[in-house]
């Protein structure tokens, strides 16, 4: 690793959004939405389009003020200090790099700015080059660069003046499948070697699952939730989060009862058990389980796996994995995923049993 940066070096921030709203006209693009960020943490913040991600990015950067709310860093007020003396690092979807200078002179640029000396901008520049590979590419211009490359540039000009903080906007929403999925690791691994604070926005899911330490869900201005990324996916508070990020089956179920951990519930004939309670209203609640939590058999799985009827529908295959298209008793359409290794061909319209294990489904409230 080069010397000049090490694990931990980085004076890493804590920041704290204190019941931050944002209004444009009459418009609400922020409610009064509250989140700390640790210090060195990678935090996503994930929504659809139009859901605040940007805005509070923007807040976050000082190029946006809050209308109401208090934004914290390491335990002072920030909110009224301008952008350029937060002195964040910034990745946006576009690379924004200087079309007139070199890759060299593009990283050096912050350097010189901050009145660096020629030596350390020397020994810096030379250090962000080989950590992001661009080896051989100093004296390019930025037209002479794949997209790949000049994200490579922007992420090491952001990073090269070691910033307490580093927010990404979509930074890579214009590479294809699989630069983007390189460039997610080197964003990782950038993130473990310099322990600074990263704040990344995206609205790609599973970029949000595989990076972060804990993702923000934004939904219509709020704030949704906030958690690993396990916890999110597997224990989603409300219905949007268990859709948003990813497919889901939502079993209805009908006289709830709640005892300890666990709740059982009547779906069609069967009762189903979640190993998990939640407050309820009434005798109502939905069971809802991933679609690869569950898996297909002959006769229902005895050891702790609820089970219900289904007939098969369809298939479609996924390379990697096989999604079952099933109707349950009631004519619900259900979803089962399983590894294509595993699956052993099931004939359409063949009556099967779906089950899956109790800890694997949760529970959500009825409406929302
Ligand atoms: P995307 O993924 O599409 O970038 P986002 O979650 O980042 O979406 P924001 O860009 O934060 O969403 O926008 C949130 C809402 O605020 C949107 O409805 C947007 O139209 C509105 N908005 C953002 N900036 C302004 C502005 N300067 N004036 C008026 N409305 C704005």
């Amino acid at each position: 690793m080069p010397q000049s940066m090490q694990p931990g070096d980085a004076k890493a921030a804590e920041i704290k959004a204190v019941s931050i709203g944002k209004t444009f006209g009459a418009f609400h693009a922020l409610k009064n939405l509250s989140l700390d960020i640790g210090r060195g943490e990678f935090l996503t913040l994930l929504g659809p389009s139009g859901s605040g991600k940007t805005t509070f990015l923007m807040i976050l950067a000082g190029f946006t003020a809050p209308t109401t709310g208090r934004l914290m860093m390491d335990g002072r007020d920030i909110t009224d200090v301008p952008a350029e003396d937060r002195s964040y690092g910034m990745v946006f979807q576009g690379y924004a790099l200087f079309p007139h200078l070199t890759v060299e002179q593009n990283i050096a640029f912050p350097l010189k700015v901050r009145g660096r000396s020629s030596a350390d901008i020397k020994r810096k520049v030379g250090d962000m080059i080989t950590r992001v590979g661009l080896g051989g590419h100093e004296k390019k211009l930025p037209a002479k660069l794949s997209g790949g490359q000049q994200q490579r540039v922007a992420l090491a000009r952001a990073l090269v003046f070691e910033p307490s903080v580093l927010l990404l906007d979509e930074p890579f929403s214009a590479l294809d499948k699989n630069l983007r999925e390189m460039m997610q690791q080197e964003v990782k691994r950038l993130h473990e070697e310099t322990g600074t604070t990263f704040v990344f926005v995206t609205h790609d899911q599973s970029e949000a699952l595989a990076l972060s330490s804990r993702v923000a869900i934004f939904n219509q201005g709020e704030l949704l939730q906030v958690g690993k990324p396990q916890d999110v996916y597997e224990r989603p508070t409300n219905r949007f989060v268990a859709e948003f990020l990813g497919e889901i089956n939502l079993l209805p179920l009908e006289k709830v009862e709640v005892n300890g951990e666990r709740a059982a519930g009547k779906f069609e004939d069967r009762t189903i058990i979640v190993n998990q309670s939640i407050a309820l209203a009434g005798k109502t609640a939905v069971a809802a389980v991933r679609p690869e939590h569950m898996f297909i058999s002959a006769a229902p799985q005895a050891s702790d796996c609820n089970a219900i009827t289904c007939r098969v529908e369809g298939a479609t295959y996924f390379g990697a994995s096989t999604k079952y298209h099933l109707r349950t008793r009631s004519g619900m359409s259900l979803a089962v995923s399983m590894p294509t290794a595993l699956a052993s061909p099931i004939a359409h319209q063949s009556d099967v049993w779906v089950s899956w294990p109790v800890h694997q489904g949760f529970l959500l409230p009825d409406a929302g």
